[in-house]
């Protein structure tokens, strides 16, 4: 069998499967899941048993097996099991001696009590189940029919919310199927008493799973996510799948999602719930996850997908991946109605534009390189790292608004780069076992446009040098412009308010701690480096006003002429040193004076959306 992403659950219905596990939650009070796989059909004289080191989406290599503990095998020859040796071999996997054996039993308990979209979280109220932090499998038989089975005695939960499609729907039993481990390790579990509900777009089922402490609206999330799948869908002329689950946790911190060819797991923080803003900010990200359903999912780097579970997989087309789906998430957040042509551009402005000006870290690598060493960059960013590397998401969405723009601009308003994705779509259609090369790619995109730009795109994606954001805006009659006290917020009667002193640069982040203002990160070149600020110095004093919160810092700043006396230490020894903030920088995007015909032209095709 070719590799594919593709199952639907009339595949898996009454299926028979040669290795099943079972997931016992009796002890799901301690974060524990006990695991007994079953592996049938055996030929060899000896297997091996391998736990994935990483979950493809996510690109660190994570060692789950850290979590796993109290291996038992046991083998069944002649009349019965009885318990068998068997000998580790790597730090992931090990061997067991089949000769005369025609079935392999393994049980062992993972801890799970990390809670993000790419790790287990088990406890009394629920589990959390990723398959490549849980579940082992044989080599040489990830091409087979997989059986997960919940076991309903161990726990008390009602309610199992997966990609994976069920065996027996009728029958009590909760067993599940993928036909292969892939597409097992790309269907996660949600278990517990979760809220839920479904819709049904264009004959595919979509299954909304909430799984939240706090009361959520989940009729209103429902609703924006029909509007998300119909305005999405329309793109690529329809779904690719049957089922579709959208896992969505909230806890304190959640935040970030993960993808899959079936579903998505989004996290979000409560207080999302509770602000309007933070709402629209969910549906952003649930627009993103969404749409890795064609890009990533199945429109994919020819290097993910087979992976190799055992090791980093390498690839520099994370621009396509991450960056081409960051511009989209807001420009389809802004389609699908949840946000006004202005609000749109003010997000574009500060989120994406401003936000890589400060980044220093883009004259340091390029996009490409910033992809190829997500697993030591992005995923192990610590306090330095937007002063070593640009974030593909950010970096790389930013290069996919140019470059939709110069498709735009030339062919006079007649091509987007949605008439690129969709060439790349009916390449996945003709090919689907196969990702794609960035040569095909490219050329790809350029077909379907008629516009000749590999040279230009694989300089940016290839150079540390600025962007030309300016020239490209242009194309469309925008122009970036700097922020002014023009639209100043007004109360009461159109009154003013009492004036605030004007927000300063200093180059750093800060945080609190134990009352205390610490210093978080540095940006290079800034202000705080030019002072000699360290990260994790503790700010004391500016001007000799002792600093108790980074309120009263931005405050005491804001009003001190441009130069000021700055006390701080470091490892316990108190320094001072004069520090020179300067104005903050703030761009929004304005439309030209006097755009052309052709600029208006240009721009109405940019922003078209159908309401
Ligand atoms: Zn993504």
């Amino acid at each position: 069998m070719s590799y594919t992403v593709e199952q639907r659950d009339a595949e898996v219905l009454g299926s028979t499967a040669a290795i099943t596990y079972t997931l016992d939650f009796g002890r799901a009070a301690q974060h524990l899941v006990t695991v007994r796989m079953i592996v049938t059909r055996i030929k060899e004289d000896s297997i091996t048993v391998r736990m994935p080191v990483w979950t493809p989406g996510s690109y660190k290599v994570r060692d789950y097996v850290a979590n796993q503990g109290n291996v038992q095998v046991s083998v069944l020859s002649g009349g019965g099991y009885k318990r068998a040796d068997y000998a580790w071999i790597d730090k992931t996997s090990f061997t067991v001696d089949t000769q005369g054996v025609s079935e392999v039993r393994i049980e062992y308990v993972v801890y799970g009590y990390e809670r993000s979209v790419r790790t287990n979280h088990i406890n009394r109220n629920h589990a959390f189940i990723v398959p490549a932090a849980t579940l082992m499998y044989v080599e040489g038989r990830t091409n087979e029919m997989h059986h997960v089975v919940v076991d309903s005695a161990s726990h008390q939960w009602s309610t199992i919310s997966t990609p994976l499609s069920p065996v027996q729907p009728q029958t009590k039993e909760y067993r599940y199927g993928a036909k292969t481990y892939d597409i097992l390790v790309d269907s996660p579990l949600e278990i517990g008493n979760h809220q839920t509900l479904s819709f049904t777009y264009k004959d595919a089922v979509h299954e909304v799973a909430v799984a939240s402490s706090q009361p959520v609206d989940v009729q209103w999330l429902g609703k924006q996510l029909e509007r998300i799948v119909g305005v999405e869908s329309d793109i690529f002329g329809g779904l690719p799948y049957d089922r579709y689950v959208f896992i969505v946790q909230v806890y304190p911190g959640g935040g970030g999602g993960l993808e899959h060819a079936r579903g998505s797991v989004n996290a979000v923080d409560p207080e999302t719930f509770l602000e309007k803003g933070k709402q629209t900010r969910l549906l952003s990200l649930l627009c993103h996850e969404f749409f890795h359903v064609w890009n990533v999912k199945r429109i994919r780097p020819i290097q993910l997908g087979p992976f190799d579970y055992q090791r980093e997989v390498y690839t520099p087309m994370l621009w396509l991946a991450e960056g081409l789906t960051s511009y989209y998430d807001d420009l389809l957040h802004y389609r699908c109605g949840f946000a006004t042509q202005e609000e749109y551009l003010s997000t574009l402005a500060k989120e994406h534009i401003m936000k890589l000006m400060r980044v220093p870290g883009r004259y340091a690598m390029s996009i490409r390189d910033s992809s190829l060493l997500a697993w030591v960059k992005l995923y192990q960013a610590g306090a330095d790292g937007s002063n070593r590397f640009p974030s593909y998401y950010l970096a790389g969405g930013v290069v996919m608004l140019l470059l939709d723009l110069h498709i735009i601009a030339h062919t006079d308003g007649k091509r987007t780069l949605d008439h690129a994705l969709r060439a790349l779509w009916e390449r996945y259609l003709a090919n689907p076992g196969v990702g794609l090369t960035e040569d095909e790619t490219i050329a790809l995109m350029e077909r379907a446009t008629g516009v000749q730009f590999r040279d230009m795109l694989l300089g940016w994606l290839n150079s540390t040098q600025d962007l030309p954001i300016e020239e490209k805006l242009n194309e469309v009659g925008y122009t970036l412009a700097t922020a002014s006290a023009k639209d100043a917020p007004m109360f009461g009667e159109k009154l003013a308010f009492a004036k605030v002193p004007e927000k300063v640069f200093v180059g750093w982040t800060l945080s609190m701690r134990d009352n205390k203002v610490f210093v978080r990160s540095v940006e290079d070149a800034s202000p705080a480096a030019q002072a000699g600020v360290g990260i994790d110095d503790e700010i004391l004093a500016i001007n000799n006003t002792r600093i108790t919160s980074v309120s009263l810092l931005d405050q005491v700043l804001a009003a001190s002429s441009s130069e000021v006396l700055l006390t701080a230490q470091t490892d316990g020894e108190i320094y001072t040193t004069k520090l020179k903030p300067i104005p903050e920088l703030s761009v929004t995007i304005e439309s030209l004076s006097a755009p052309t015909e052709q600029q208006l032209v240009n721009r109405r095709m940019w922003l078209s959306r159908v309401l």
